[in-house]
This record gives C-alpha cells, structure tokens and sequence, in this order.
C-alpha cells in the first residue's frame, strides 16, 4: 500500500473527522432517490442533483428549503412529517447502504498509527449510526459520533464540526476532514479545519473547490491503494 499522500496531509495532525453518508457509505444515490421520489408524491419538483448540492442538510432544513423556494413559505410541522416519513418509507426500498471499498483499511491505518476517528454526520436515524458501528466496530465508537441529534444548526453551520473540536478537546488545527458534499466542506471550512473533499457524486469537482476544499479527490482509494 501507499499511503504517501496521506502521511503528507496528515502530518503534525492528531484526528481524522469523517463524514458518513457519501465519504464512508456509498448511500447517497439511494439518498438522491428517495428524497426526489417523495416530494414528487407530493406533487414537488426536487430533482436527484438538487439533493446532491444540499447534502448535509437536516431533513427538516431541507424540507423547508424546498417549499421557501417552490412556495415561497415554510413547510408546516405536518407537511415536514409527511415527506420526510415519505422519504423514509421510499429509502427501505434500496439495499442497504454498502461501506465504500478501502474506507476499512483507511481507519485500520489511522488506527494503526495512533490517529483519533470522529464522524461527523448530519443524519440522526438510529437504524443508520447502529449500522455504522457494526460495520465499523473497533474503529468507530458512539462517544466518537457527532450526528444530528448532537447539533442545532446542521451543516453547512460550522456547529457539527465545532462541536467535535470541542468534544474531542482538538484544536482545528490538528484535524482533517474528509467530506463529499459542497455544504458539508463549508461547514468544516467554517469550523477552521483542512477539508479533503473525495468527489463521489454528481456534482462537478468545482463545485466542491468553491465550497473551500483544500484539495479534491475521486477516490479515497486514491489515499490508501
Ligand atoms: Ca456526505
């Protein structure tokens, strides 16, 4: 394995903080899916590349973002409950969520080498951080998350990474994260932190560098084989 880039990026730092849906789960197409599928059933137009360019968003400030800008209002309490158990129901209909190949043997060196893993995510299902400590056990524990039961303001707020420094007792500069989604760069960005964005989406990889990423990959494979 090489991992010379990595060691170069990672020198003098302490942590890796990772995002979840798109950096260590390939689930964001299944993601895109559902949440287009459930506005349509609700007669809305949310195309798959819109929720792509909203990632990391609360379910509840994407709702509310759609209907500021189809009609010109916020959702109701009822309206948000609708979709978004809608687009609860329609995600049951793809196949678990797979963890990305190399994403195992990234944390197994980090772990190895004495690096601190976070994650940092805006989702807060039970189903997917119970998921996330199975499929990652002995290298992500549940005092070691951030999701969006921890955080008021959801990316691309800098509060999730902040409150990750501040939980882990890390300075901003002695962490990278590694995020995919525009808001979630902005986010860590917000938050002072080295942001390695791994561009595995539909979205161009400018879109990513004008978020603020420090560098833009394809694969994290990239970093590990
Ligand atoms: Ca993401």
């Amino acid at each position: 394995m090489n991992y010379n880039a990595l060691d170069k990026i990672l020198s003098h730092k302490k942590a890796v903080f990772f995002d979840m849906d798109g950096v260590i789960y390939d689930s964001m197409g299944a993601h895109a899916d559902a949440w287009s599928k459930a506005f349509l059933h609700f007669g809305i137009d949310f195309p798959p590349e819109m929720v792509y360019y909203n990632e990391g968003r609360t379910a509840h400030s994407t709702i509310n973002l759609v209907f500021q800008a189809t009609e010109e209002r916020e959702a109701t309490d009822n309206e948000v409950e609708s979709i978004y158990s809608k687009k609860t129901q329609l995600i049951e209909l793809h196949p678990d969520a797979v963890p990305f190949k190399g994403v195992i043997d990234l944390m197994n060196y980090l772990k190895t080498n004495g690096y601190v893993i976070w994650v940092v995510t805006g989702s807060s299902q039970d189903k997917y951080l119970e998921a996330l400590l199975r499929d990652f056990d002995g290298y992500v524990s549940a005092e070691r998350i951030i999701s969006g039961k921890d955080v008021k303001n959801g990316k691309p707020h800098p509060e999730p990474y902040l409150t990750a420094l501040l939980k882990s007792g890390l300075s901003a500069h002695e962490v990278i994260v590694i995020e995919n989604a525009p808001l979630g760069i902005e986010s860590a960005k917000g938050a002072g932190i080295y942001t390695l964005a791994v561009n595995t989406g539909i979205l161009a990889d400018q879109v990513l560098w004008d978020a603020g990423a420090d560098v833009v990959i394809k694969d994290l494979n990239l970093l590990v084989y």
